[in-house]
């Protein structure tokens, strides 16, 4: 099925109506003239040439006889040229009456476009304003449209839109406007009773749920759900319609991302406190873009540990941002502005080369373990790229695991599975990290050839003092048994959790019980104390002897 646009939205704008008062006023004035001479003359003309040719009286006149045929031939000409002119000007007008409409609306939905939305939502502001009304705008913005159209395909995103569109028009109440800003992105305005702007809850409620209805279309079943920021009123007091309209999307498109971070398929008010947010939001951002050139961004190490022998096995690096404005900040903050921003790629590239560079100087048994993000696996060349740090930094594959979390495998599936394996047949070893935490199910697991799974630290920093966390670890501890895949356990903060964990068999394991993550001259320090070192590497002098040595803890 194809889904087609039901009308456009510039046929309700009044601001784009064509001017109709155009006519070709010479035509029209020769062939009136025309009629007039035929109405004045023609009578006694005509009279004289019916009784001549009846009653055989001589034509006196015969120049009167020719003047009338002029005049008949006048008024056909004028006649003509008129409906002539007439037929190009309607032409002209429908053409541009497309330009028109393809200059303000777009052309897949119907919709307004971005360039005609400000003056629209003008135009209802001093609408409302001499009503006793006000305008409430909602944004609109579809969660995940991205991943159903790289799964189904453009045409298939194409419908979604349009049916989408059709079902939030049928909710709007008269007098609204709806716009596509963009991709999955719509403004709607409408204008409401005063005092009764509690009642768009309700509607936007419904859109809710209306466009989280399925939408089939070419075989396939597309469920998609919208987020949306709404904001109101405003006053012409003190401003102008148009600046009020600007900030009125400003507003709501502030409260669509509160929507969008509280959850999504849901709606959300605009709140003064946003702005403020939205402020740090940017300053963070610049700050990040900065950063990376300056070389803000480090590698730390956590130790990874046998809780068995408490040998030591690795590390993993964990990214710390050592920010002039903000201190040390932790990677949970900058990681998703740095995804959000495009610039996880280069950033995680940075870290992990640094690290395999620190990497090298330690005794070749221990391994160092990277995280990825789910955007990185979206990446093409991302193998490939891995691989070019390997051989640049002169680091051989086995002693690399990668980490990907759960949240990962929600991706599509089967461009996870070949990125993986192809980082296997390199012989980069692949973790499971965080899980428990992601509702993965079994089947993923029996069907992504992991090395590793991580048990997600939430469950186990509370063994011990929870009875479900210790049914989750026994569950993860056998799962791991019947397919054969090794067990790290994180967040081992203390001797009871070790304890603990012990009774559910043998795992890998790393937290605060084994130490802080330190950076590179730190770890490099440790290893010293403990011989790790690869052989040739000088050591550095320590800076604080007494924390050299390896915790009592890490030795069983
Ligand atoms: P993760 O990979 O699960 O890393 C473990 C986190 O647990 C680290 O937090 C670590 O400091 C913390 N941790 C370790 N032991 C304990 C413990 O005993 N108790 C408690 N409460 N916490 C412990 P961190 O460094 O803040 O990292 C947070 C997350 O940020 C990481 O979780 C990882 O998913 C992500 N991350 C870190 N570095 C990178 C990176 O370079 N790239 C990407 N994409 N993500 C990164
Ligand atoms: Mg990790
Ligand atoms: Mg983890």
């Amino acid at each position: 099925m194809t889904i087609a646009p039901e009308k456009t939205e510039l046929d309700n704008q009044p601001y784009v109506r064509v001017d109709r008062a155009e006519r070709d006023v010479f035509a029209l004035g020769v062939m009136v003239a025309a009629i007039i001479l035929f109405v004045g003359t023609g009578s006694s003309v005509l009279t004289r040439i019916a009784r001549a040719y009846l009653f055989g009286e001589a034509n006196g006149d015969a120049l009167l006889g020719n003047a009338l045929i002029l005049n008949i031939a006048l008024i056909i000409f004028g006649w003509r040229r008129y409906a002539e002119l007439s037929r190009e000007i309607g032409e002209r007008r429908k053409a541009e009456h497309t330009a028109q409409r393809l200059a303000h609306t777009d052309a897949l939905t119907g919709c307004l476009n971005r360039r005609s939305l400000d003056a629209a939502i003008a135009d209802l502001i001093e609408g409302a304003a001499q009503s006793d009304s006000e305008v409430v705008l909602m944004m609109i913005d579809l969660d995940k449209f991205k991943r159903s159209n790289d799964l189904h395909g453009h045409q298939v995103g194409d419908d979604v839109l349009i049916e989408t569109v059709r079902r939030i028009r049928l909710e709007l109440p008269e007098r609204s406007i709806i716009a596509r800003l963009g991709g999955d992105e719509f403004t709607c305005a409408m204008v409401v009773d005063a005092g009764k702007v509690a009642t768009v809850e309700n509607l936007v409620a419904r859109i809710n749920v209306e466009i989280a209805r399925p939408i089939f279309s070419h075989g396939a079943t597309v469920e998609v759900t919208a987020s949306i920021g709404l904001a109101q009123g405003g006053s012409t007091a003190d401003t102008t319609a148009l600046v009020l309209a600007q900030d009125l999307i400003h507003r709501a498109d502030l409260a669509m991302y509160q929507a969008k971070k509280a959850g999504r398929n849901r709606f959300c008010w605009f709140e003064p406190s946003m702005e403020k947010e939205l402020r740090f939001r940017s300053d963070l951002e610049k700050s990040i873009r900065e950063g990376i050139p300056r070389g803000e961004f480090v590698p730390f190490y956590e130790k990874q540990v046998d809780i068995e022998s408490g040998e030591l096995t690795g590390f993993e690096m964990l990214a710390r941002w050592n920010s002039p404005t903000y201190g040390l900040v932790s990677p949970d903050i900058f990681i998703p502005v740095a995804e959000d921003i495009g610039l996880i790629s280069d950033l995680s590239e940075m870290l992990i080369r640094q690290a395999l560079l620190d990497a090298r100087e330690w005794n070749p048994r221990l391994t160092l373990s990277v995280n990825i993000s789910p955007l990185q696996l979206r990446d093409p060349w991302f193998a490939q790229k891995v691989l070019r740090l390997l051989v640049e930094a002169r680091f051989p594959p086995s002693r690399l695991d990668i980490e990907i979390t759960e949240s990962c495998l929600h991706e599509n599936i089967g461009v996870v599975r070949s990125l993986i394996t192809s980082l296997r047949n390199q012989g980069i070893r692949i973790s499971l990290d965080d899980f428990g935490t992601g509702y993965s199910s079994l089947a993923q697991l029996r069907t992504l050839p992991f090395d590793r799974i991580k048990i997600d630290r939430s469950f186990v920093s509370t063994l011990g003092q929870s009875r479900d966390s210790a049914t989750i670890i026994e569950a993860i501890s056998s799962l791991g048994k019947g397919m054969d895949l090794p067990i790290t356990a994180e967040g081992i903060e203390n001797r009871e959790v070790l304890d603990e964990l012990r009774k559910f068999g043998t795992f890998q394991g790393q937290g605060f019980l084994y130490g802080q993550p330190e950076n590179a001259d730190d770890v490099r320090r440790g290893l010293a104390q403990s011989n790790l070192l690869a052989d040739g590497v000088p050591v550095i002098p320590s800076a604080n002897p007494a924390a050299e040595t390896l915790p009592a803890a890490a030795n069983g």
